[in-house]
């Protein structure tokens, strides 16, 4: 217990090791961005540089936000309860076309901030301008895997398809062996790309080793598009372009058939469900538990902030324990140490990230939340994982470290000129009421 960087001690350790090991009153011990101990004190004496004292707090994994647009944090609350493709067409779509560099960033870190102060230490992006994601993530020190979004219209980013696939892979070289950064290869979904681009994608992601990330099956409308276009689901469809395998995460999941499942689980295919925005959008009910039982890895995302309107996992964990038990009439089902895990170590291995981070083990690099319990709605404790799944909140975590570095303290972030953040968002806000205005569409 000697030359260590940090120590967390006096807390309940919940690693997320496969056999779920609960340590009471343990130490965690970190070297430079490495755990190096996690265990009981066995009273020997601690010198580190610095010691945190959990306070009798819970000390988990660091949360790992499977799906999101970071950057759509600028556009929280400017249209709500409308149907999905009014939503998009009407608002999304035409203020995302005038977007710039500087945008993505200033909403990327803005988001940042959210999800550290609410214990997300890595975030899967899909957006465009994913070049100032990654220099977002990087400022905020963040880890994530992000990728630009391609889809068969021109963007605002990099032009024509054919830029956006140079554009792709020039992140994957410009990232490569980051400690924090990693790149994906991201077509939008089945109905924004041809099965051409679809499997040059699927191509470029499996020449460089790299996730290929999509949205499937998310709305009733894009499986009646897909059977329309091409007469098969939309499962089907990436399965005769040959498209199914490890390397691809699928966002969603939310209409799929008990044989659709099967082969998604065959071919190694990893699922992010995001249950606030299907709730939102009204998009349906992921058949979660059955996924589960047949033996499919899942994450958890927030999708963005847009149709969410937060990015706080611990109500996303909520959200999805409860309405499975609602869909299901069985309460019984997705447990809260399920809901953790994949908030946790069932995220990180949906990533391909499950050697980085997602548990407490000796080896691994030191992502780590510590979550304040002495507050009224967390008081008393019988069980942390049903505590953090159905009590907390994001604003109960009290620390965060990301690869070894304390960038949230007392709900302080060191690394990060918040108010300065905010301040940029707003002015952003005013460009996007002004682009609205030009379309002429309103805001009420
Ligand atoms: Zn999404």
């Amino acid at each position: 217990m000697q030359d260590l960087d940090i120590v967390i001690k006096n807390g309940t350790i919940l690693t997320m090791d496969p056999d779920s090991t609960l340590i009471e009153g343990g130490v965690v011990g970190l070297k430079g961005d490495t755990i190096s101990y996690v265990g009981n004190n066995r009273k020997e004496k601690i010198i580190a540089k610095k010691v945190i004292d959990a306070n009798g707090g819970i000390v988990l994994p660091g949360l790992i936000n499977g799906h999101t647009h970071a950057a759509m944090s600028l556009f929280r609350g400017l249209a709500d309860d409308l149907p999905l493709m009014e939503w998009l067409n009407k608002y999304i779509f035409p203020v995302e076309s005038r977007m710039d560099a500087d945008f993505v960033y200033t909403g990327t870190l803005l988001a940042c901030a959210e999800m550290i102060l609410s214990g997300t230490t890595t975030f899967c992006d899909m957006y465009l301008f994913e070049d100032e994601v990654a220099k977002a993530a990087k400022k905020a020190e963040m880890r994530c895997l992000v990728g630009e979004v391609l889809y068969d219209f021109d963007s605002p980013n990099y032009g024509t398809i054919e830029k956006g696939f140079e554009y792709s892979e020039s992140l994957i070289k410009k990232w490569k062996n980051d400690p924090l950064v990693s790149i994906a290869v991201e077509p939008h979904s089945l109905f924004t790309c041809s099965p051409d681009l679809l499997q040059q994608a699927n191509a470029l992601a499996l020449k460089y080793s790299v996730p290929l990330i999509t949205h499937l099956a998310e709305t009733l409308s894009e499986l009646h598009d897909i059977k329309e276009r091409y007469g098969r689901t939309p499962v089907e469809h990436l399965q005769a372009l040959g498209m199914l395998g490890p390397h691809l995460i699928a966002d969603h999941c939310v209409h799929l058939q008990e044989k659709e499942i099967k082969a998604l689980v065959q071919e190694g295919v990893k699922a992010v469900h995001n249950p606030e925005s299907n709730m939102k959008l009204a998009s349906g009910i992921a058949p979660i538990p059955k996924m589960l039982d047949m033996g499919m890895i899942i994450g958890l995302g927030t999708d963005g902030c847009a149709s969410n309107n937060n990015l706080d996992l611990f109500t996303e964990m909520d959200m999805a324990a409860k309405l499975h038990k609602l869909n299901t009439m069985d309460a019984t089902v997705m447990d809260a140490m399920t809901v953790l895990r994949m908030a946790t170590i069932e995220g990180a291995r949906a990533l391909g990230m499950e050697t980085l981070t997602g548990s407490l083990e000796k080896g691994k690099k030191a992502d780590i939340i510590i979550v304040d319990i002495k507050k009224p709605h967390l008081t008393p404790m019988y069980n942390p994982y049903s505590h953090l799944v159905y009590s907390a909140r994001g604003n109960d975590v009290s620390h965060t470290l990301i690869n070894g570095k304390l960038v949230m303290e007392g709900r302080k972030l060191p690394g990060l000129a918040l108010d300065e953040i905010m301040e940029k968002a707003r002015e952003k806000s005013g460009d996007v009421l002004r682009w609205l205005s030009d379309e002429g569409s309103g805001v009420g």
